[in-house]
């Protein structure tokens, strides 16, 4: 837990929204002195409404949440096994993990992962690097070393979640994604000049003309408060980062936007706001989306989505 994130002590204040108990903490998205049991109802509720606005899920369908282990997935399965308990939202939920096969990280986490699925009573799907491509992440950056790594890796997963979700045979995957990954993906977008990604970076549901929709129930959720609500909920998660992990690109980002929040919480929001509210002329030209020669699946590149060298 971050220093930050930790709560204090309030003294005697009283909670600004019960105005009975005792404040235990600040809430970081808006700064008011609040007790335990008003910011569990204002973090639940505020994920209830995004969910009815933004229309993410209709009764009846089967939902798998990409479950890591880490503290946004574990608390994103917790607050929806409640919310869909708590008005009847009518779904079937499920985990699905993934198991990039990174020794001293994936398998310390999916252990995590088997605990929220007693915990939470949701089935879960592990699928599997070496299962679906014969090799592991560890195989992988014995052969490559740790540059690109993420590369390989973040096409692997998204493949893997498609082909887990179709496995299930679910109707949508819910991710963890939060508001603080939102905005420092819109920076990185501008900082790279994508305009193609930061046109869709910010969509709640993104791949409705694929075969399984993805969607962001945490969109507008901070950081911050997740991590509090796992901390005095006591969930069961996994908190060390991938040993693979360099990141040094987004880690700037990141702390770029923790500064701001600092200053002005809601930075965070506008952030979001401020890629949602971009127009791209229509002059400009936007990269065509294509399809694997080899494999068939959706690709930036015209032919290849992604070929590991025929030597790995
Ligand atoms: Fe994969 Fe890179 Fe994430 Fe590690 S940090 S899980 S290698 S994408």
């Amino acid at each position: 837990m971050e220093a930050d994130s930790k709560p204090k002590k309030s003294g005697a204040r009283l909670c600004c929204v019960c105005n009975q108990n005792r404040a235990a903490l600040k809430r970081p998205k808006t700064l008011e002195q609040i007790c335990r049991e008003c910011f569990y109802a204002v973090f639940e509720e505020e994920i209830h409404q995004v969910i009815l606005e933004n229309q993410l899920f209709k009764p009846g369908e089967r939902i798998a949440i990409g479950a890591s282990g880490g503290k946004d997935s574990t608390v994103l399965a917790y607050v929806l096994s409640e919310l869909n308990r708590r008005h009847n939202y009518g779904l079937d939920l499920f985990l699905l993990s993934v198991d990039e096969g990174i020794t001293g990280y994936r398998d310390d986490s999916l252990e995590t992962v088997k605990r929220n699925e007693l915990q939470y009573g949701l089935p879960l799907k592990i699928v599997s690097y070496k299962d679906l491509y014969g090799w592991t992440m560890d195989e992988i950056v014995k052969m490559i070393g740790l540059k690109n790594n993420c590369t390989f890796c973040g096409v692997f997963r998204r493949q893997a979640l498609d082909r887990g979700a179709a496995l299930l045979k679910v109707d949508k995957v819910a991710t963890g994604h939060n508001a603080d990954d939102i905005a420092e993906t819109v920076l990185l977008n501008i900082l790279r000049g994508d305009i193609a990604r930061l046109s869709r970076c910010t969509s709640i549901i993104t791949g409705e003309d694929g075969p399984i929709p993805r969607c962001k129930p945490f969109k507008y959720t901070y950081e911050k408060e997740i991590v509090m609500y796992a901390y005095f909920k006591k969930l069961d998660y996994f908190s060390t980062e991938c040993i693979y992990s360099p990141n040094a690109y987004r880690g700037f980002a990141r702390e770029f936007i923790k500064d701001l929040e600092r200053i002005r919480p809601r930075a965070i929001l506008d952030i979001i706001k401020s890629g949602e509210d971009f127009r791209i002329s229509t002059t400009t030209k936007m990269p065509e989306q294509g399809t694997c020669e080899r494999c068939g699946y959706i690709s930036s590149q015209v032919t290849d989505a992604f070929t590991l060298p025929d030597t790995l």
